[in-house]
């Protein structure tokens, strides 16, 4: 059986490889569709992107589709910088120029004031129509400095206060523990075997 991951990202393809282990589920990605049209992502949530791209990707290819969002969002910031997260300051998009903003944007910010939650939402559609969605939030604080060296994006700068380390600091195997993604793709193991048994 066959389900499309609609990204680009490797990573994130054995990831649900990983939680889906043992089942008899094969994840293609966006790489096995070079002609499907690149998605504008306009949504203003996590959600509506999500399922922006898992509508689009599923009408192209007829598979079940799975798309996720993800992004950062920071309590003093009034959820910034949420949907832009990607491209926080500006085009190309940029990790550490993205930090280095969000670092300038809460100079003054007090260490309690500092909360904040990486988000993922991960939309899930069959070709009968069936529109699922499923969500994992981290909670931690944005420290004013970069610590740790692993991750991406956002990572050096979010930390966890119950383990007393950035998220730069987890290995892989304990990051895909416990992220935001992790948890929605985990949500997503019940649901995908549901859809795939009804459509045998
Ligand atoms: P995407 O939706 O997974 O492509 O994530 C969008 C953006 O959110 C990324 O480019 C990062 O800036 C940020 N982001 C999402 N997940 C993480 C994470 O696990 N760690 C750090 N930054 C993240």
């Amino acid at each position: 059986m066959q389900v499309l991951l609609a990204t680009a990202n490797q990573g994130k393809v054995r990831e649900l490889e990983e939680m889906l282990n043992g089942k008899d589920i094969n994840v293609l990605s966006l790489t096995d569709f070079p002609d499907l049209p690149d998605i504008e992502e306009n949504g203003e949530t996590f959600a509506e992107n999500a399922m922006i791209k898992a509508r689009t990707a599923a009408s192209f290819t007829g598979l079940v589709t799975l798309a996720d969002d993800s992004g950062l969002e920071v309590d003093a910031l009034q959820g910034a910088p949420g949907v832009y997260s990607a491209r926080y300051a500006g085009l190309p998009k940029d990790d550490e120029r993205n930090i280095d903003k969000l670092l300038a944007e809460l100079q003054g910010v007090s260490e309690k004031e500092r909360t904040g939650r990486f988000r993922c939402c991960l939309a899930i559609i069959s070709p009968d129509g069936t529109e699922i969605l499923t969500e994992g939030s981290v909670e931690g604080l944005i420290l004013g400095h970069r610590k740790g060296e692993g991750g991406f994006g956002y990572d050096p700068v979010f930390y966890l206060p119950e383990l007393n380390k950035t998220m730069a600091e987890l290995s892989l195997e304990e990051k895909n523990i416990l992220s935001h993604r992790a948890q929605a793709f985990r949500k997503a193991v019940p649901v995908l075997t549901e859809i795939l048994k009804n459509e045998n």
